[in-house]
């Protein structure tokens, strides 16, 4: 067994390099994974829920603009009821009575009386077969009796239909305003074409309508012919009132071939798209249409949206701003651990070193007197508890003195060292110790060992000494020699102390040296 066999530290090996640090690049890892999810679900969610709103704004432009339409249908259809009752009721009469003078001023005071109980209605007037106006609702003819370049008048004179017939949106001769003319055919009892009976509606009367409704500026409603002619436009605008829309993708692709629908499209390629609801009326050839601008219809939706975004934003940078300072928290914390363990690592080197120089003796790298002392008491007890035999083998370098005298100080140090080499390569059991006791002496403890084993050592250490051969003139034999003295106890029994037993192998080595030296006794 070897003495300078060195025994590891137990606190450095344990906490091995890089175990903290890895714990908190675990720990980053972490929160920078949840950091991840929480971002994600985030957005998923604001995505998610914006997709879902946008759907809602949809479906409730739709359902406002099937609203808009539905009332103005109904306004439509009501307004056209009433004329046709009116007209029908007129002609019944017109074709029943005379047309003498007397005749048709009872007709003028019949049309001036329904005149005055229906707002909407600018005029009734009666044409002959010849297109010239007979009767009129208002006080006197006009100067040019002569409307036979007048549209309702050509349709009613070319065609047999006895339905209303809804005509352009034109100018009143007499008073300069928009009318709708409203016309119904006058025939003889024999079927022949006998005249028209107007009925004119002002336009402000729709217009009195369509604005209550309140919509944005670039929303629309209208009324048109089934034709795409224009009746009424919202917001009002005089130019477009008799303009023809047939040749719009709306027209086309929607109103000209279903009775009613929802579509999001635009008038022309110049202008937005919008949310166009259109339905025609069941019974006259009248088309009502509400478009709604997207930017109304998304209006609350896209503020709505904005402020969701700015609130996951801002929570996205709240998340962030903390990763960052939790980051460079733990970043901080590594550095410290770090330069903590090094700290450590340092301090339990510098502690073994320590350890290693209380225990060791700086000459020889043997243990020293105080280890021995130590480890003879714990080996004393244990030997007492177990009943086991001690060994002591006391060692004294013979005529050290005149080596001194001789070789000098410094060889006589070289000469100890290489003594305490040989005495450490004995072959020696885990627990048995060398050291030096002091001066020129060694000891060697042997735990659990007889008198046999220890005599054993004794030899083999006297043995080593010998391989050295180191010169010494004073010595008998021209060479270095020791004398040892060899101790057996039983711990605990007659040798109660460790230092008795101490003197017992002095006293052995005492014999030896008395003896003549360079032997070995036993006690
Ligand atoms: P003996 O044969 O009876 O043992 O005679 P001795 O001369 O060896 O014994 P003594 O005790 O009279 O002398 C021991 C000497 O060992 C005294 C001292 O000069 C020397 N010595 C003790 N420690 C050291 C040391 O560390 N270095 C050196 N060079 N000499 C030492
Ligand atoms: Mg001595
Ligand atoms: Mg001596």
């Amino acid at each position: 067994m070897n003495t300078s066999r060195s025994r590891q530290h137990p606190i450095s090996a344990a906490n091995g390099p890089g175990r903290g640090q890895r714990r908190q690049l675990n720990l980053l890892f972490q929160m920078g994974a949840s950091a991840l999810v929480i971002a994600f679900t985030l957005i998923t969610l604001t995505g998610w829920y914006l997709w879902h709103s946008y759907n809602l704004a949809v479906t409730r432009s739709q359902i406002n603009t099937q609203n808009l339409t539905q009332a103005l249908s109904q306004h439509a259809n009501d307004t056209f009821v009433q004329s046709e009752a009116i007209l029908t009721e007129l002609v019944a009469l017109v074709e029943t009575s005379p047309t003498d003078p007397a005749g048709l001023a009872v007709l003028q005071q019949v049309f001036r009386q329904k005149t005055s109980e229906q707002p909407q209605i600018h005029s009734l007037s009666l044409y002959d077969a010849a297109g010239k106006m007979i009767v009129t609702a208002n006080q006197n003819l006009p100067a040019n009796t002569d409307y036979a370049d007048r549209e309702y008048y050509l349709y009613h004179r070319d065609n047999t239909s006895t339905a209303i017939h809804i005509g352009k949106v034109i100018r009143s001769r007499i008073t300069g305003e928009l009318i709708l003319p409203i016309s119904l055919r006058v025939e003889h009892p024999d079927g022949r074409f006998a005249g028209v009976l107007l009925e004119s509606v002002v336009i402000d009367y729709f217009k009195n309508f369509y604005t209550r409704f309140v919509i944005s500026d670039d929303s629309t409603l209208m009324m048109m012919l089934n034709n795409g002619t224009v009746l009424y436009h919202q917001p009002y605008n005089e130019k477009l009132i008799g303009t023809n829309i047939s040749n719009t993708p709306l027209y086309k692709n929607n109103i000209r071939s279903r009775s009613s629908g929802i579509v999001t499209t635009s008038m022309s390629s110049e202008k937005e798209e919008k949310v166009y609801s259109y339905v025609h009326l069941p019974s006259f050839p009248v088309v009502v249409t509400a478009g709604l601008s997207l930017d109304q219809a998304f209006i609350d939706w896209k503020r709505d949206a904005l402020s969701h975004i700015a609130m996951v934003l801002i929570i996205l940078t709240v998340i962030g701003l903390l990763g960052v300072v939790l980051t460079r928290q733990v970043r901080a914390r590594m550095q410290v651990e770090e330069t903590l363990r090094l700290t450590q690592s340092e301090l339990r080197k510098t502690n073994a070193t320590l350890e290693q120089m209380a225990r060791r003796d700086s000459l020889t790298g043997l243990y020293n007197r105080r280890h021995f002392d130590l480890q003879l008491l714990s080996e004393f007890t244990r030997g007492a508890q177990e009943s086991c035999p001690l060994g002591l083998i006391l060692i004294d370098i013979d005529f050290f003195k005149q080596f001194n005298d001789i070789y000098g100080h410094v060889a006589g140090d070289e000469c100890l060292r290489r003594v305490g080499k040989a005495l450490g390569s004995v072959p020696l059991r885990l627990r048995d110790v060398v050291a030096r006791y002091g001066g020129e002496e060694f000891i060697i403890l042997l735990p659990n060992t007889d008198a046999e084993g220890a005599m054993v050592v004794a030899e083999r250490a006297m043995a080593e000494v010998a391989q050295l051969a180191i010169p010494h003139q004073a010595s008998p034999g021209g060479r270095l020699t020791m004398s040892i003295g060899v101790f057996v106890g039983l711990p605990g029994t007659q040798w109660e102390t460790p230092s008795k037993m101490i003197t017992r192998a002095d006293m052995a080595l005492y014999q030896a040296k008395h003896a003549g030296r360079d032997r070995i006794c036993v006690a």
